[in-house]
Formats: structure tokens, C-alpha cells, sequence
């Protein structure tokens, strides 16, 4: 932290700031950034602390971590309240905090909600950039909650999809999915589950379901599948023997096989912690992705505090240096 930074105070970057400054081009540099550094280990997540908190239906909790290479150490706090969207309000609230590396000093209070939709729909972006098919034409969208939108839009940046085609439990929810796909242009189909895994080249899963919505052998050759909504213990999108035919990769392995959707081939011993590629390892080089026009390709999709850091942390950075954020002093 600078001495003009120290005077300051601890900045304050708000909701609405967050959402003018940081736009998925951004998000998605950051946490890919973020996921080559973690695979080469200058980056590391800390163990997740998760707990329903008996209150609320709520599940809260804290992701963090320290980036080395760059210098971002924090956490973030939050969860998800299932009842908020009744309130007016998102069902995830979430809040980041950034501490100065040298000092251990508080520096920056980030509002988090934005942030985690465009964080997480970088990540299944990222996905799609490095394990698709070049050639993919119909996203299928399995969920239309709030991530969902983000999800759609930034994964049409990473291919030329010709149309959308979605499944959600709640049938009165697709109409806002389906508005954004009309502003992007593209056709949107609302189907069954088995109709969008013959149709869909590239799958999205995004919801918070606890058992398969998807079958191992509804899926077709050569599909790209990010699941996404499994990010705790029980939590489940896809039938556990799909992972057994599919190239598996993940954000990162801890959370892969105990929080994520490999929890359940791995807890079934369908597949081993070895057969499961951190996604940073395609970004480097070090490892393949696809290799065939063939393969179905599975990204595992966790959500790592790390990736809530970066950007934040760039959030925290372009407020400051435009003038929008705030201070205050402890
Ligand atoms: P939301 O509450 O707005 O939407 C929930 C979605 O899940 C809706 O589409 C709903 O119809 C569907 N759903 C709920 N119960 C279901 C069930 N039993 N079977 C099938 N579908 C069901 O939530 P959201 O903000 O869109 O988040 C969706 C999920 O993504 C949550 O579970 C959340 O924890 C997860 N998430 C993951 C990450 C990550 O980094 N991996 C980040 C943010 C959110």
C-alpha cells in the first residue's frame, strides 16, 4: 500500500461502482490470470468455510486466498439466502475484503454480488475458450436463475452461436433468459432436458440442484459441458457416470472432488483425483485440453475464492483510479 493509500483510508467500491467498472473482458483476463497462477502455485486458495447456519434456509460462508504474483490476499464473505429473491434482493449476498500483503491492513471494502455473477460466468467463459469445439452452434442453458444471464452473455462472446436452448425446473423464470437472448440476437428455444443434450454442442448448468438433471448417455459426441452450480457438499447437476466418459477438468481440484460436481464419481470411485485436469494447466501449456472433435470435455465448474480476489482486486484498482470510490478510516 502506497503512503497516499495509508492516508486514504480503506476504500469503499459499491455495487453500482463494481458494475461500471468491471465488464467481462476484464473478469475474464483476471480469472484466467488467476487460474494460470494458481496452477503454477503462486496462487492458493485457502479451505473453504461453508455451513447452513440453521436461519433462514442460509448457507454462508468465507473463500479465501493469496495471489503472490499479484500481491491480492482476502477473503470473501457471504452465501446464499434462498427466500431474498421475495425481498426485492439477489439470493447470494456477498461482500469482499482485501488486506494489504505487507502490512496485514484492511484496503479495500467491494461490494460482491456483481462481482461472483461476472466471476463465475468468466470462469465457465474460460471453459468454453480453451475446451469447445470451434465449430459450435446451439448453447444449451440448464437453469435461468440470476446467474443465468450472466452466464449467457459471456459465453456467446467465446463462439458463433446460432441459437439458445433451455431447461429450467421453474418454467416462469425462462422468460428473462429468453429476453436476452432476443437483445443478443438469438433464436431461443425452451425444451426438455433430453431434447437440449441432442441439440446443444455446449451445455450450461447453473442451478441448485441436489440430483442428476442430465443423463450420461443423452450426451453427444464432441459436447462441451460447464457445470456450475455445484459448489457445495450434496450438490449435484449431472449423472456421476458421465465423469467417467468425459475429459474432466476443473477451476481446482480440493473443491473439485469435495464441494464440486466430481464429488460424486469420486465418493463412488468412478474416477480418480488423477483424472481430473486443473484448468490453468490448458491455460500454461503444461497440459491438453481437447484432442478430438470427439471428446466430450466436462468443467467442473467450483467458484474459488481466488477468482472473487482478482476481480475485486482490478475492481478496487480502476474505482480507485477513476475516482469512484470512498474512504474511510478504522
Ligand atoms: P437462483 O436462486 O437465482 O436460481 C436457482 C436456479 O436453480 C433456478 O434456475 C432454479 O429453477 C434452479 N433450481 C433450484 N432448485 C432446483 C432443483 N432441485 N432442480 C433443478 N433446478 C433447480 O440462483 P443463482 O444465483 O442463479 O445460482 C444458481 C446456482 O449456482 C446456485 O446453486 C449457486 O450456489 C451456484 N453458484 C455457483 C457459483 C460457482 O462459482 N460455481 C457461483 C455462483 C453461484
Amino acid at each position: 500500500m502506497s503512503d497516499s493509500q495509508i492516508n486514504k483510508g480503506v476504500s469503499v467500491i459499491s455495487e453500482e461502482v463494481c458494475q461500471q467498472v468491471m465488464g467481462r473482458a476484464n473478469a475474464f483476463t483476471a480469472v484466467e490470470n488467476v487460474f494460470s497462477a494458481m496452477a503454477k502455485k503462486t496462487a492458493y486458495n485457502f479451505p473453504v468455510i461453508r455451513e447452513a447456519i440453521g436461519h433462514a434456509d442460509a448457507l454462508y460462508g468465507f473463500k479465501s486466498g493469496f495471489d503472490r504474483e499479484g500481491m491480492v490476499l482476502g477473503l470473501k464473505s457471504g452465501g446464499y439466502w434462498p427466500s431474498n429473491m421475495a425481498k426485492g434482493l439477489t439470493n447470494h449476498q456477498s461482500t469482499v475484503i482485501l488486506f494489504d500483503p505487507d502490512t496485514g491492513k484492511l484496503k479495500s471494502l467491494v461490494g460482491g454480488n456483481y462481482l461472483t455473477a461476472v466471476r463465475t460466468a468468466a470462469s465457465s467463459a474460460i471453459s468454453i475458450a480453451y475446451l469447445a469445439r470451434k465449430d459450435v452452434k446451439v448453447l444449451g442453458m440448464i437453469g435461468a436463475g440470476h446467474q443465468s444471464t450472466f452466464q449467457l452473455r459471456a459465453a456467446v462472446e467465446q463462439r458463433n452461436f446460432e441459437k439458445v436452448v433451455c431447461w429450467n425446473l421453474h418454467p416462469e423464470h425462462i422468460s428473462n433468459l429468453a429476453a436476452v437472448a432476443e437483445e443478443l440476437g438469438l433464436p431461443f428455444e425452451s425444451v426438455t432436458r433430453e431434447e437440449l443434450c441432442a441439440q446443444a454442442d455446449v451445455i450450461i448448468t447453473i442451478t441448485s440442484a441436489f440430483e442428476a438433471l442430465i443423463e450420461k448417455d443423452w450426451i453427444k459426441p464432441g459436447t462441451h459441458i460447464a457445470c456450475m452450480g455445484t459448489d457445495t457438499k450434496g450438490k449435484q447437476e449431472v449423472d456421476a457416470k458421465l465423469l467417467t466418459v468425459a475429459k474432466v477438468f476443473t477451476d481446482e481440484l480440493a473443491q473439485s472432488i469435495t464441494i464440486g460436481e466430481a464429488q460424486h464419481a469420486i465418493a463412488r470411485k468412478l474416477i480418480q483425483q488423477s483424472d481430473i485436469v486443473p484448468i490453468g494447466e490448458v491455460i500454461n501449456g503444461t497440459k491438453p485440453g481437447r484432442t478430438s472433435a470427439e471428446d466430450i470435455t466436462l468443467f467442473d465448474g467450483t467458484g474459488v475464492g481466488l477468482q472473487d480476489l482478482a476481480v475485486a482486486a482490478l475492481a478496487a484498482e480502476l474505482a480507485e483510479a477513476k475516482g469512484l470510490a470512498t474512504y474511510f478510516k478504522l
